[in-house]
């Protein structure tokens, strides 16, 4: 398995992937704007063709955009759908002019499950349709809070079966969403019965990344809390059996773990290679 982390892209695009090659990430996320704000000043093309060489150059690949925590596909507020929308479009754009793979959206939050869902699978079909660039749209399971839709496989796969032209459509699976929604990622026998429940849903085809971060709360407990790789309730020997595991291995994990110490990423990077057999 490819590791990397998500890294920050504080001081610019150059500077993010500085950082990664200090980490020597094998693979990368980052935001191409501040996760946080609807606008962002447009890519600057030379910033952009310098990070694709930069990576190009450091073997780091592939790249993973993350869209915006403010992008709810769920929303019942139309306005807030259209602008949801509009900026998944562009980070898709955007997405394809540093050279990334795919981009990683959360499906969405709605209290009502069956109108969100469907309000997701029509805003991931309009947002296929409006995007030109060839970047992949990959939706991520989500922990099972009560407003969270896609914790589910088979709210995934209901997704994608809405979706005309979902040849560019693939999914992301994080281990401590998946911990905390009841998938019992933390051991062996687990993990191979999960796969296999992917598999007859989704498809393990449909399945381009991971996100690796251990789970603070325990089994089922509904609540994203990621924690850093063996020290939360997924452990090391959890860890072992992904990054190992023949139907996984040949993907790119990355790590989203907390990061309150200078130290923190450099820790966590090496826990998860000192794991691949
Ligand atoms: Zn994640
Ligand atoms: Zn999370």
């Amino acid at each position: 398995m490819r590791i990397g982390l998500h890294v920050s892209i504080a001081g610019g695009l150059a500077r993010a992937c500085a950082r990664a090659r200090a980490l020597r990430c094998e693979t990368i996320q980052l935001f191409t704007r501040s996760p946080r704000g609807w606008q962002a000043p447009p890519l600057d093309p030379e910033g952009a063709a310098a990070f694709r060489s930069g990576t190009g150059a450091a073997g780091i690949a592939p790249v993973f955009v993350h869209a915006p925590y403010l992008v709810n596909l769920a929303a019942a507020d139309r306005g807030l759908a259209a602008r949801s929308r509009r900026m998944l479009v562009e980070e898709l754009d955007r997405a394809g002019a540093i050279g990334a793979l795919g981009v990683v959206v959360h499906p969405g939050r709605s209290p009502d499950r069956a109108q969100g869902l469907a309000r997701v699978t029509r805003e991931v079909s309009r947002v296929i349709r409006h995007s030109r660039a060839g970047t992949l749209l990959l939706l991520e399971n989500t922990a099972g809070a009560r407003t969270d839709i896609g914790s589910r496989f088979e709210e995934l796969a209901a997704v994608i079966a809405g979706v005309p032209n979902r040849d560019r459509l693939g999914v992301t699976l994080d281990t401590a969403h998946l911990f905390a929604a009841g998938y019992e990622v933390h051991t062996r026998a687990g993990l191979d019965a999960t796969l296999r429940d992917f598999d007859a849903t989704v498809g393990l085809g449909r399945l381009h990344l991971l996100h690796l971060n251990d789970s603070r709360f325990p089994l089922a407990s509904g609540r994203d809390r990621h924690w850093h790789i063996g020290r939360g309730e997924i452990g090391l020997d959890g860890f072992r059996a992904v990054v190992n595991h023949p139907l996984l291995r040949h993907l790119p994990g990355i790590l989203e773990t907390p990061r309150a110490a200078a130290t923190d990423d450099r820790r966590n990077l090496a826990a998860l290679r000192r794991l691949r057999a």
